[in-house]
């Protein structure tokens, strides 16, 4: 019962703190209350992908033509979608179990609770630690709306379990979560309305490529209702009525069922966090430094619980560098180039400032901007789409973000992200040689 290292959360963050700790020769445990892999691999980034994935392949057939390819009587099954989601979910569950298994750690099944910074409660035992590393993740925020227990609600955990599609769906929120699902029953035939409180969707993402990629989703047949705060939700037949403020007037959409995702908060309540007294931020999340130490040393807090970008392979990263301070080895964490994906489709993925986020720190940039027709590769698998790349560069000529819309933005925009960290010069990073065709390519086009 006695650990160098005591992990709360089996998320991302938690399973790779618990990885790396456990390769590095330190006893570990971990404790995590449902599913080993948290939001990220049973309700989150895993499901979603899969989901989204089955969704492209039915457009792709659909639209097989373009290609010069006949595909008849092509369908779905939703079910069938549904059951393929769980089982890659299992598999990778199974992976993660075997991992931290052949690592040493030991993994606690239930809920924990703090007693003190080195002590953990679980399960009626109780374990003593010389580190804690906090895990806790983030859950489903839903906002106090006039009308919300009156009505019934989808989060995404019920979006993506639901084995019946409905002929309407209101989506509160078109962040990422939000435009994923709207994106996913939009292609299933559903009519999607979003709803959004702000002026446009996708909020901390390239506004003029989420712009491109809402119009895009229009002419597909979304709804988009922009600068619309929702005031009251009500049961209409068996329907829900969706109320909201727009351009100082009051108006209503009805749909046959309301997924709520409007955002996430981390996890702080119910596990004896009180007992530990940590420092927390404005916005009330634990303050943590670069090594992700709380104010309490030995004590750590990484992933969605430190509320800094609520992304999996960040609490990834975060988790490492505080097991590499525990080990004394020299790390630190740098939020300067944390890629983020929207795995619409086509995908729209960012990493470093925006042109927003540098006009509000008063930094000069220039920027450098192709349609992605510029890649062979990708006029040869895109018939009749385009996309853009979008490169801010500094004075100096170092790349301060990179932001892409078209397939396949999330794989290759970790190229840009190793520029933004390792302060490469354009005229640096042209004298790679990329492989060609490529769609990667277009960075080379563009700087
Ligand atoms: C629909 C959806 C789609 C997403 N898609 C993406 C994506 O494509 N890419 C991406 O990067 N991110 C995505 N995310 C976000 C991603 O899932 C999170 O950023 C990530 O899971 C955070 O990891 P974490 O380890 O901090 O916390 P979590 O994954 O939330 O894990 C925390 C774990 O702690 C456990 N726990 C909490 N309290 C206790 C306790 N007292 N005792 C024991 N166990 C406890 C919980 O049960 C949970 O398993 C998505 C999220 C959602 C909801």
């Amino acid at each position: 019962m006695n650990y160098q290292v005591a992990v709360i959360g089996g998320g991302p963050a938690g399973y790779t703190a618990a990885e790396t700790a456990g390769k590095a020769g330190l006893s570990v445990v971990l404790f995590e209350r449902q599913n080993l892999g948290g939001v990220c691999l049973n309700e989150g980034c895993i499901p979603t992908k899969t989901l989204l994935y089955a969704a492209k392949t039915y457009d792709s057939a659909r639209h097989a033509s373009k290609y010069g390819v006949s595909a008849a009587d092509v369908s779905f099954d939703l079910p069938k979608i549904i059951a393929r989601k769980q089982k890659v979910v299992r598999k990778l569950v199974l992976g993660i179990k075997s991992k931290l298994t052949a690592h040493g750690a030991t993994i606690v099944q239930g809920e924990a609770t703090i007693l003190d910074k080195h002590h953990v409660q679980c399960a009626g035992q109780t374990y003593t630690c010389e580190n804690l590393i906090l895990c806790t993740g983030s859950d489903t925020f839903v906002p106090p709306i006039t009308g919300i227990d009156q009505v019934p609600y989808w989060t995404h955990r019920n979006a993506l379990d639901n084995k019946e599609l409905p002929a309407s769906l209101a989506i509160i929120g078109g962040g990422v979560i939000g435009m994923e699902f709207a994106s996913f029953f939009n292609s299933l035939g559903v009519q999607v309305t979003v709803i959004e409180m702000m002026d446009e969707i996708l909020g901390g993402m390239d506004k003029a490529l989420s712009a491109m990629l809402r119009a895009d989703y229009a002419k597909r047949g979304i709804t988009f209702l922009l600068n619309a705060k929702v005031t009251v939700f009500a049961k209409d037949a068996d329907h829900i009525k969706v109320s909201y403020e727009q351009a100082e007037d009051s108006r209503s959409v009805t749909a046959e069922r309301l997924l709520m995702s409007v955002g996430r908060r981390p996890v702080t309540n119910d596990f004896g966090l009180e007992n530990l007294a940590l420092k927390k931020t404005e916005r009330n999340h634990i303050a943590v430094d670069e090594h992700l130490q709380t104010s309490l040393p030995g004590v750590y807090a990484c992933g969605d619980l430190t509320g800094f970008s609520l992304l999996a392979h960040t609490a990834v990263r975060e988790a490492e560098v505080a097991v590499h301070h525990i080990l004394g080895m020299e790390d630190a964490m740098s939020y300067r180039a944390v890629p983020g994906v929207v795995y619409t489709n086509p995908e729209i993925a960012g990493v470093g400032e925006t042109e927003e986020s540098l006009q509000h720190k008063g930094i000069d940039y220039r920027v450098s901007q192709l349609p992605m027709s510029y890649s062979g590769r990708f006029v040869a698998e895109n018939e009749g789409v385009n996309g853009v790349c979008k490169l801010l560069l500094a004075a100096d000529d170092t790349l301060l973000g990179a932001h892409l819309l078209g397939n396949p933005a999330s794989e290759i925009i970790t190229l840009a992200g190793m520029a933004i960290e390792l302060r490469l010069r354009a005229s640096d990073w042209k004298k790679m040689i990329f492989p060609h065709p490529t769609v990667c390519e277009i960075f080379k086009e563009a700087l």
